[in-house]
């Protein structure tokens, strides 16, 4: 072995897998004895610190000793077995170009060295190198593969929280929220929101295996598990039939599939799909009514506490033939005699606008300045309160006034338009559509439907205009 002066110790410490940790202050140790036995003199020692071997974190160690490989600092390279080097074969190539170009040809670890000159040192290098890649490899193959063949077999997984719906052998069925399942599959199904279906969850104490309140991606994500048609899932691909029975049948799961990723979900529906979201009340109990789909009608419901909503939940309405009905009047009044006297006794100025601003802050001085009266004694508590009413009633009068007056301006474009609108109406957006009604348009009230009738009847849709 001719004698090196400019030897290079390379050590990395890695996590084991094995669990013989070798540790750096050990690889040093015995590449130094090496150097000493060999009679070679250390140049320099570069470490690196490299929690996993495949991390493909950057070593700034090793690339420093690739530099001073080129720059021929370096007449040899030793270290505690090839492993520590390169974390995969491509990794070995580079170093042994690198050795190339700076006419280094030993290579020395513990258990043997390798003239990378010849043929043959440089095989072992590379085999070595190949056989260290592949038992890390393996390791985590068999993992791996241990899991995959769990799941061919329809056999459940073994690790975290059980899953809704099974007991903690997750092969039998919770039947309690087997049943919860089964339910808010058809309630989505049927039309209902994911979030309405969340409130309706919570109204009933209904948790998730961990205790915690439904959220609706959860819910979502309960849905479109395969799991609960008996389908057994790994790494997100079907393997085939689970060793569990199915909760809910394959043709429910595949509708809640198509329902649940349809691409128009992906923003607001309500508001994306409905002209009239939102503005639309029970005639019954005056109730704000909630957009909903039933299979593949649009709807406007009248929803009840115990669907989760606050209303009577009698009045129930297609969605399509009333938005007609509420657009045709809407062009039909924008050029109306009605409209023009409506708007007849307005004063359209800003003078008007200005001192309405100045009379409703002037109020809500007078109320701050009253409750301090009030609250420093010089004020009766009767005398209070009907000072107060008094100023919120003059204070929601201009209020509103002030909202009319703004309304107009928004108004002036449309005036007299309808008949052209209408023309364009259904090549109009549902944004534009939704921001002409909505000028005109405060609410719009539906009465309950005659039983058996077909169509909805003009009469059950009454719009409450704004002017
Ligand atoms: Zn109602």
């Amino acid at each position: 072995m001719p004698e090196r002066r400019a030897v290079a110790i390379y050590a990395r410490i890695s996590q084991d897998r094995d669990g013989q940790q070798l540790g750096v202050r050990r690889q040093l140790s015995d590449c130094r004895a090496e150097a000493d036995r060999l009679g070679w003199t250390v140049a320099e020692e570069y470490v690196d610190d490299d929690i996993s071997a495949y991390s493909g974190k950057a070593r700034p160690a090793y690339q420093r000793m690739l530099e001073d490989l080129d720059a021929g600092h370096i007449d040899a390279v030793m270290a505690w077995h090839v492993d520590r080097l390169y974390r995969r074969p491509s990794e070995l190539e580079q170093f042994i170009s690198a050795c190339e170009r700076a006419r280094v040809s030993d290579l020395h670890t513990v258990s043997g060295s390798f003239d990378l000159a010849t043929g043959d040192g440089m095989l072992v290098a590379r085999m070595l190198a190949a056989v260290a890649a592949n038992e890390s490899d393996s390791k985590r193959r068999r993992g791996k593969r241990k899991m995959q063949e769990i799941a061919e077999a329809g056999q459940p997984h073994g690790g975290g929280t059980r899953p809704f719906g099974f007991l903690p052998d997750r092969v039998t069925h919770d039947q309690t929220e087997a049943e919860v399942i089964r339910q808010i599959a058809e309630r989505v199904l049927a039309g209902e929101s994911l979030p309405s279906v969340g409130r309706w969850m919570d109204a009933n104490d209904i948790r998730t295996v961990t205790g915690k309140q439904w959220r609706t991606p959860v819910i979502r994500g309960l849905l479109l598990n395969r799991r609960i048609c008996g389908e057994r899932v790994h790494n997100g691909k079907v393997m085939g039939p689970a060793a569990w029975e199915p909760i809910i049948s394959t043709e429910t799961a595949d509708a809640l599939h198509r329902l649940l990723t349809a691409p128009e979900r992906r923003t607001n529906r309500a508001a994306r799909n409905y002209l009239l979201s939102g503005m639309c009340r029970c005639a019954k109990c005056g109730n704000k009514m909630v957009s909903s789909r039933r299979y593949e009608t649009r709807r406007y419901i009248c929803r009840s506490g115990l669907d989760g909503g606050s209303g009577c939940g009698s009045i129930t309405v297609t969605a399509e033939p009333v938005e007609l009905i509420v657009a045709r009047a809407t062009l039909m009044r924008l050029d109306s005699r009605e409209l023009q006297d409506a708007l007849a006794g307005r004063v359209r100025d800003d003078a008007q606008a200005a001192s309405l601003y100045d009379k409703i802050a002037a109020d809500e001085g007078k109320l701050v300045e009253l409750a301090g009266l009030w609250a420093s004694d010089d004020m009766t508590t009767d005398g209070w309160k009907r000072a107060k009413a008094i100023i919120e009633q003059r204070l929601t009068e201009n209020r509103q006034r002030l909202s009319r007056l703004s309304g107009t301006r928004q108004l002036d474009a449309y005036l007299g338009q309808g008949g052209a609108l209408q023309a364009q109406w259904s090549g109009l957006n549902l944004d534009r559509q939704r921001a002409i009604v909505k000028v005109l348009v405060d609410h719009v009230v539906i009465n309950p439907g005659v039983i058996g009738a077909r169509s909805v009847a003009v009469e059950r849709v009454r719009p409450v205009w704004r002017f």
